[in-house]
Parts: structure tokens; sequence; C-alpha cells
């Protein structure tokens, strides 16, 4: 959120509250350089570009993510709501530090940090196969592929 006075990245929110419309938030922020205030009105839905390695863009989707991270997670000890639960995770930090664009491989990462607390098996499963392919998509089909030669 840039400071529309001196153009800043960096400012903190004050305060915070719907704004009638419950799609939306009204925050005030402070810009951490030049230290004057400022209004925002937010959407709360997730607006997030992600980037594939071809360099093209998709709307992040919370589902694909969580059917990607269940397919990792297959038998292993987590349960369908752990990995609803993190991917849920993901999706508040993003929204948390205003992430309007993010990288394939960068939510990857995310999944496994997350993973790695929850199921070593899973991370490890998880991370052999997303670290060869470094992409998202690559890795489903993989998996996909896996499961049907099972
Ligand atoms: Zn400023």
């Amino acid at each position: 959120m840039k400071c529309p006075f001196c153009s800043h990245e960096e400012s903190k929110v004050t305060d915070s509250r719907n704004a009638g419309d419950l799609n939306a938030v009204r925050r005030r922020r402070e810009c951490l350089k030049c230290a004057r205030r400022f209004t925002t009105f937010e959407t709360v839905d997730l607006i997030i570009q992600v980037k594939k390695r071809d360099g093209s863009y998709e709307d992040f989707d919370l589902e694909k993510l969580i059917k990607g991270l269940s397919s990792a997670s297959r038998h292993t000890r987590i349960s369908y709501d752990q990995v609803r639960g993190i991917a849920s995770e993901i999706a508040a930090e993003l929204m948390e530090k205003q992430v309007r664009e993010i990288s394939t491989t960068m939510i990857g990462e995310m999944a496994m940090k997350r993973l790695q607390d929850v199921d070593t098996i899973a991370y490890i499963r998880f991370a052999c196969v997303y670290r060869r392919f470094k992409d998202v998509d690559e890795l489903m089909d993989a998996i996909h592929q896996t499961v049907a030669s099972e």
C-alpha cells in the first residue's frame, strides 16, 4: 500500500473496520517514512495473480492448492482438515501482506514450510516432487500420473 504523499511502500495500520459493505475494509494507515496518515478501502476478496513458470498468470485458486497438498499428503497422518488449514493459512498470509502477485514457486515454498511443521513424511514427499518440478502445475500432473499408475 503506497503512501499517497511520498510513495513509500510500507505503512502501518492504525485502525481497521468494515466499510458498510462486508466485502470492503476501511483502514487508517500511517506511512512509516513520512508519518502522514491516509485512509484506504480494501476489498477482502483474494485478488492475487499467480505467475506460472511459463510466464502466464492465473487467479490464485484455494481449491487447486488444497488439491495439490492433499495429493502430497496421501499415506501420511495429515488429515484433510489439516490440509485445508495449511492452505487457508497461506491465503491469509498473502492477504495480510497484501500480496498482489506471487510465483507458483513461492507458494510451493510456503506450503513446504508448513508441511514440515505438521508432518515430516508429507514434507519429504512434497519436497521431493516439488523441488524437482519447481512448478505447481507440473507437480499436480506428476502426482496424478503417479496415482494413476499405482
Ligand atoms: Zn509517506
